[in-house]
């Protein structure tokens, strides 16, 4: 596999530390808003990795950080309030209730666009000893300094500071707005530790004094508590690498002694009519809202994989809905096919798999998905073929195309009526066996609070 490391600027061959072993650290969402479909494009390029290396053959380790703590509204300097602590105030709420809750929804908006789960979510908010000891390790070898309950990090004490993002201090001096903090040495130190100031909610104690953990230090603690001092692949957004991925190095490596991640991997954004796609200017879609506009949460999935990672990509509900239609398509024709005769496979196979294998080419595996439901090949070998690139895709080609009619079927109001006397009785094996049979005449029941809710499907 080859894959392009941001650090080294170029593609390089991919050779993780373990042979056969790959570990991932992707940067996760800050739980004190609702995420968008642009936070997710970010993370379905690093369900892509990983699910890519399994197909390769690899056994892959992933972990995805829960901010739930110190990220800071001003990220690019380093200022301005704790985002937790904005939404607690405004929404009347404990941090840990917001965390608790945008951390439950994260997930749910994950499965809908068929993320798999990672194997670690660390929570910062757990993790503060470990990062508590990073941060005196780094005082200790001259990396740091504390001033007044605060700690920063000292970035002329390291050489390689700059050469992720290819940042310099004159250029970030340039781009300052408003005044220097007047404590720290050098106007580009960013902090470690923060003094908790007034009416501040979530305080730890430390040998500083009390206070809560910089952001960047956040991903330091948690991915070497978790997978070591070296590992394989970094992963986040391209508005990660500066201050946060460079910040990350300039701590990891002088707390080391020696680099920590072996690729830096990094996704470039989702627009939205020319302009990022981003929580703070408002201008975002959620996916259950374009679920609730009748869009497969998948079609999105499908306009991710169209487009290299590595590029900007624009969103349209227009072209989501094409997507949305060329799914059901593809889903079709998978239902017709499966069980027919199976037959030669060309090189379909190979070519998939040098696709991928080259740095997540998914415009061109999904090129191939479209030459291989034209081409000539037995019905049952496109089927089996489509089905296995599914295990990458992720696109539920296998789910059996259905139509919403909302009318019920003859008798099957009667079934209903009989299941809902099934429940209150508590005589759940009739109503599971009604469940099957509605379900074999198109209707899906589901039960919730408010009792049993149908919808009727039907094979197109
Ligand atoms: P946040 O919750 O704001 O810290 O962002 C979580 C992840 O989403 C980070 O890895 C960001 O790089 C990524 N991200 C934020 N906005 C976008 C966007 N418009 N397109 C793609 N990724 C994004
Ligand atoms: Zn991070």
């Amino acid at each position: 596999m080859r894959v392009y490391n941001t650090l080294a600027r170029s593609k390089v061959e991919f050779r993780p530390v373990q042979p056969g072993r790959v570990t991932i650290y992707s940067c996760g969402p800050t739980v004190y808003k609702y995420g968008h479909v642009g936070n997710l494009r970010t993370y379905i390029f690093a369900d892509l990795l990983s699910r890519t290396l399994e197909f390769l053959g690899y056994e892959v380790e992933q972990a995805m950080n829960i901010t739930d703590v110190g990220h800071l509204t001003d990220d690019q300097f380093d200022r301005g309030e704790d985002k937790m602590l904005v939404s607690a105030r405004l929404e009347n709420r404990s941090a840990e209730e917001i965390a608790e809750y945008y951390t439950a929804a994260f997930m749910e908006d994950i499965r809908r666009v068929n993320i798999r789960p990672a194997a670690h979510y660390p929570r910062a908010t757990e993790y503060i000893p470990r990062m508590q000891e990073l941060i005196a390790r780094l005082i200790e070898q001259g990396h740091a300094y504390e001033v007044g309950g605060t700690v920063y990090y000292d970035i002329a004490s390291f050489p390689g500071y700059g050469k992720l993002s290819r940042n310099t201090t004159d250029q970030l001096l340039a781009g300052a707005r408003g005044e220097p903090d007047p404590r720290k040495r050098q106007p580009g130190d960013f902090t470690l530790w923060k003094a908790a100031g007034e009416n501040r909610l979530q305080v730890w104690d430390s040998p500083w004094g009390p206070g809560f953990p910089g952001w960047h230090i956040e991903c330091s603690a948690m991915s070497t508590a978790i997978f070591g001092d070296r590992f394989d692949i970094h992963t986040g957004g391209v508005d990660n690498v500066f201050p946060h991925h460079e910040a990350e190095i300039a701590q990891s490596e002088a707390a080391f002694g020696h680099p920590v991640v072996g690729y830096w991997m990094h996704g470039d954004m989702l627009m939205l009519s020319g302009a990022r796609m981003a929580k703070s200017a408002g201008n975002f879609f959620r996916i259950t809202e374009l679920e609730e506009h009748g869009h497969d949460p998948l079609a999105f999935r499908y306009l991710a994989l169209q487009a290299k990672y590595r590029t900007k990509l624009n969103f349209s509900e227009e072209q989501l809905a094409g997507a949305d239609k060329v799914l059901r398509q593809v889903r079709e024709r998978v239902a017709d096919w499966q069980g027919a005769p199976d037959g030669p496979r060309g090189h379909f196979a190979e070519r998939f798999r040098e696709a991928i294998a080259d740095d997540l080419d998914f415009p061109a595996a999904m090129a191939l998905v479209s030459e291989l439901l034209h081409s000539d090949l037995a019905p049952g070998a496109r089927a089996a073929l489509l089905l296995d690139w599914d295990r990458v895709l992720g696109l539920d080609l296998g789910r059996a195309p259905t139509v919403e009619t909302g009318e019920l079927p003859p008798g099957a109001a009667e079934l209903l009526a009989q299941r809902e006397r099934a429940r209150e009785a508590r005589d759940y094996a009739t109503s599971d066996r009604l469940r099957e049979q509605l379900a074999d005449m198109g209707v899906v029941v589901t039960d919730s609070r408010e009792g049993q809710k149908w919808k009727v499907a039907s094979r197109v």
